[in-house]
């Protein structure tokens, strides 16, 4: 066996492992360590989760850009599609309320020429 390498020693180890860690490319071991380590350094926990925002930010560009691709489909994603399909209900109540008023003044206007035909 080798000897015992000490893993995450210092903050810039920590912040060179952000990617392994949020796409689970670590072991156990060196998971706990890594997780340790966030847990008592403050500095290193808010680079985590700066980093961890940035990456979300990218998913969602991903999942915008391709579909097809239902791991990326986060929070972003899943918020934008309800802000469409909110937009495409108020579209339609629009539509339906022209389209309703259109149908009210023709028969408004067919029963004043009946009215103003029998007068
Ligand atoms: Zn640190």
């Amino acid at each position: 066996m080798l000897f015992k390498k000490p893993k995450f020693e210092n903050c810039k180890e920590i912040q060179y492992s952000f990617k392994a860690y949020l796409e689970k490319k670590m072991s156990l071991t060196e998971e706990t360590a890594f997780v340790k380590h966030i847990r008592n350094c403050p500095q290193c926990k808010g680079e985590l989760i700066e980093y961890f925002g940035f990456l979300a930010a990218v998913k969602y560009l991903d999942a915008s850009i391709n579909d097809d691709d239902d791991v990326s489909k986060g929070n972003f994603a899943e918020s934008i599609e309800k802000k469409l399909c909110h937009t495409e209900l108020l579209a339609r109540k629009d539509l339906n309320s022209k389209i309703f008023r259109r149908a009210v003044l023709t028969f408004v206007v067919f029963i004043i020429s009946l009215a103003a035909g029998i007068i």
